[in-house]
């Protein structure tokens, strides 16, 4: 077990709990997010998404999930119990960006192979997590960032654990470039078969740290206990462990 340690919110002069390895702390007192290692207060936009559904709700959505799809054992709603229930807000770096890739390659599908040349150019709200470590499905997780509103204390439920982010925002900038460049490749590859040459450049719009709503499901199955990840915000199954068919009616 690990002991918080804490500082003095840069606000409300209230004690702000952090853990090691952890870069901004969010008071429980007023909201305000304050950089740990500085002391200082946190100078970029901090958003919060709401979460929608109670115990109850999380259930019956859990319940629907387990009873549709034919993926599924027949029984699974049936034969299941939750075991654990838990709503957590995640740190993200929320990166809007215009990405423009320069790019030289080689389309090899015809003879002779030609040599092409092209730009490939997206608009994206890239999403880094902000945690090291962490089995969120961040590339499944599509943000509704149209509900965020200003961080807001009072609206994040007292059960609720609410995450510290562990990191920086150069350093969410310098993994969003590198993710982005690695979708740009895959994109390209319906273009040509071999790349030569490629640049990529980004012009970022807007830079904000969002706290966004989650479930952590844990349930059993036939002594088996498997995970379910929930958005909050809009009741999505963001990741959803199936029992094998060595479960199933097979
Ligand atoms: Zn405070």
């Amino acid at each position: 077990m690990v002991v918080a340690q804490s500082v003095a919110c840069s606000r409300c002069g209230g004690p702000v709990e952090f853990e090691p390895g952890e870069l901004f702390a969010t008071c429980k007192y007023c909201g305000f997010t304050t950089v740990i290692e500085t002391g200082e207060p946190f100078s970029f936009e901090h958003s919060l998404l709401l979460n929608k559904y109670d115990e109850p709700g999380i259930d019956d959505l859990v319940k629907a999930w387990m009873a549709s799809g034919f993926l599924k054992p027949a029984d699974l709603a049936r034969k299941s119990k939750i075991l654990e229930k838990s709503l957590i807000y995640l740190p993200f770096w929320v990166i809007s960006v215009e990405a423009r890739t320069a790019y030289k390659g080689v389309f090899e599908r015809i003879s002779p192979p030609i040599v092409k040349e092209g730009t490939l150019e997206k608009e994206y709200n890239w999403l880094v997590l902000a945690r090291e470590a962490s089995e969120f499905p961040t590339r499944e997780y599509d943000v509704p960032l149209e509900g965020k509103i200003p961080y807001d204390f009072r609206r994040i439920e007292r059960f609720a654990k609410i995450l510290n982010s562990e990191i920086g925002r150069d350093e969410a900038l310098e993994l969003a470039k590198q993710q982005i460049e690695a979708d740009h490749r895959f994109l390209l590859q319906k273009d040509v078969d071999r790349i030569i040459d490629l640049k990529l450049e980004l012009n970022m719009k807007q830079i904000v740290y969002l706290h966004a709503p989650a479930w952590f499901i844990k349930y059993d199955y036939k002594g088996s206990s498997f995970q379910i990840i929930v958005d909050g915000a809009t009741g999505a199954v963001l990741k959803g462990d199936i029992p094998s068919s060595k479960f199933g009616i097979f």
